[in-house]
C-alpha cells in the first residue's frame, strides 16, 4: 500500500490575484504543503482583477491595509527575476484636485500623505495645469501630488505568481467551482464542477462571493458587500499625455489614467451588487462623462470600450486575512475592496503566517501591522 501523505493539504478557493498571490506564498512555505487553487471560472483573473484601474496609490484606502500597501513595494520592484518578463511597476504619479468647498478633504489628505511619504506634496492650481495641460485650472481651488504613485502590470504581477506557485509544485484547477465544502473528521471534503477533493484547511479567496463560499462550507458570513465600479476607455487627443500624472477629485467622484493613447476613465462609483459577472450601466457611464467634460478639456464625445468591476468591502473597509474563529481551518482571504492588487504581495505573505505559523513573521515589525485590524473575528 502506498504511504499517505503527511503533507498539509490546502485548497484555495478562487483564483483572482488574491488567491494567486496566497497559494503562491502558501506553497511556499518552510512547511511544504500541497497547495490546490480551485477556480470556478476557465481562466485566472477573470472577475474583478482583470478589471482594475492597475495603480499602486501609498496614501489610499482603509488605515488597517496601508502597511499591507507598503510592504508589497519591495515585490513589486524587485520581483523574482525567473517569473517576471518585465518590471511590475512604472512610475505614474497621483495628482488629486479639490474644488471650492473641497479644501477640508485635500487637508485631510496631505495631513494622511505626509504622515507617510514627505514627497506627497500641495501643488498650485496652476502647476497642476502644467502637469496636466487638460484641466480646467480655474475649477482647481487646491491640488496635491503623490509622485511615489505607479502603474502595476496587474496581468505580470498575476503570471508571477502563477509560474511561482507552479514551479513549487502546486496545482491549478480551472472550471472547478466549489459548490459544498463539509467537514469530516480532520478533513473537508469539496464538491466542486471537476470532481470532489479534500483538503485539510481550505483558503476563502472568493472575491465578491466570499460569504457566499463561507455558506457553503457552514461557516457565517463576515458581512460581504460587492460594490460595482464602472471604468471605459477614450481616446487622447495629446502626444505626451502617456507621461501624465493620473488625476483623480479629491471626492473619487471622477478619475482619469493615461494609459498609453488613451485615457481610463472612471464615475468611481460604488452600487452595492449581487456577486455576478458585472455590466457597465449606460448612465454611470455618462455620469463620468460629465463630470470629466465639466472638469477638463477633454470633450468626450465617444468611448472605446467600457467594463465594471465588484469591488468587495466589510464595513470599516479593512480586508479580511485569517482563520474564522469558529472554524480555524477556514481561512478568509477576502475584503480586499479597491486595494487588492496593491497589496497583494504583502496580504499573500501574511496570510500564508497566518495560516501556517500562527502569527505574522518578524517582517512586519517595521510596518505598523494590526493583524487584529484585519482578522475575521473583529466582524462577529
Ligand atoms: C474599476 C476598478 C478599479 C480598481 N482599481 C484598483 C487599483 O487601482 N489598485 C488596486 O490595488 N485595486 C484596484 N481595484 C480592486 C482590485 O481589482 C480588487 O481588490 C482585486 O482584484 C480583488 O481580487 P480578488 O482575487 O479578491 O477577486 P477576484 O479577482 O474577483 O477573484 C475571485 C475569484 O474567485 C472565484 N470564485 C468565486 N466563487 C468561487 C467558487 N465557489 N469556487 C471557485 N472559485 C470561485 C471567481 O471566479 C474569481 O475568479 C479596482 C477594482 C475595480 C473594479
Amino acid at each position: 500500500m502506498a504511504p499517505t501523505s503527511t503533507r498539509t493539504v490546502i485548497a484555495v478557493v478562487g483564483g483572482g490575484i488574491a488567491g494567486a498571490s496566497a497559494a503562491y506564498a502558501l506553497v511556499r512555505h518552510p512547511s511544504g504543503p500541497e497547495v490546490l487553487l480551485l477556480e470556478a471560472e476557465g481562466q485566472l483573473g477573470h472577475h474583478t482583477t482583470g478589471r482594475s484601474a492597475a495603480q499602486y496609490i501609498e496614501n489610499y484606502g482603509a488605515a488597517a491595509i496601508r502597511p499591507l500597501t507598503r510592504a508589497s513595494l519591495d515585490f513589486f520592484q524587485h520581483p523574482p527575476p525567473d517569473l517576471c518578463d518585465g518590471p511590475l511597476l512604472s512610475e505614474q504619479a497621483i495628482l488629486t484636485i479639490g474644488g471650492p468647498g473641497q479644501g477640508d478633504a485635500i487637508e485631510r489628505l496631505l495631513a494622511a500623505g505626509r504622515a507617510l511619504n514627505p514627497d506627497i506634496a500641495e501643488l498650485s492650481p496652476a502647476d497642476a495645469g502644467r502637469l496636466v495641460p487638460l484641466l480646467r485650472v480655474d475649477r482647481i481651488a487646491r491640488a496635491v501630488i503623490e509622485p511615489g504613485s505607479s502603474d502595476i502590470d496587474v496581468a505580470g504581477l498575476l503570471q508571477c505568481f502563477v509560474r511561482g506557485f507552479r514551479a513549487a509544485g502546486g496545482e491549478i484547477a480551472t472550471m472547478a467551482r466549489v459548490d459544498a465544502a463539509s467537514r469530516s473528521g480532520d478533513e473537508w471534503s469539496l464538491d466542486t464542477t471537476a470532481g470532489q477533493r479534500r483538503a485539510d484547511i481550505v483558503v476563502n479567496a472568493a472575491g465578491a462571493w466570499g460569504d457566499v463560499v463561507a455558506a457553503r462550507a457552514g461557516v457565517a458570513p463576515v458581512g460581504l458587500t460587492p460594490m460595482r465600479r464602472t471604468a471605459f476607455m477614450v481616446a487622447s487627443r495629446w502626444d505626451d499625455s502617456c507621461d501624465w500624472p493620473m488625476v483623480a477629485n479629491v471626492n473619487l467622484d471622477w478619475y482619469l489614467k493615461p494609459d498609453g493613447p488613451q485615457f481610463l476613465c472612471s464615475p468611481g462609483d460604488e452600487t452595492p451588487s449581487e456577486p455576478m459577472d458585472a455590466r457597465p450601466e449606460e448612465v454611470d457611464v455618462a455620469l463620468a462623462i460629465d463630470r470629466i467634460n465639466q472638469a477638463t478639456t477633454l470633450d468626450i464625445r465617444s468611448v472605446r470600450s467600457s467594463w465594471a468591476g465588484l469591488r468587495t468591502f466589510v464595513p470599516d473597509r479593512a480586508m479580511v486575512l485569517g482563520p474564522d474563529p469558529d472554524q480555524p481551518t477556514f481561512i478568509w482571504c477576502v475584503g480586499q475592496g479597491g486595494n487588492g492588487i496593491q497589496t497583494a504581495p504583502a496580504a499573500g505573505r501574511l496570510l500564508a503566517q497566518l495560516t501556517l505559523d500562527g502569527d505574522p513573521g518578524p517582517e512586519w515589525g517595521g510596518f505598523d501591522l494590526d493583524p487584529a485590524g484585519l482578522a475575521p473575528g473583529r466582524l462577529r
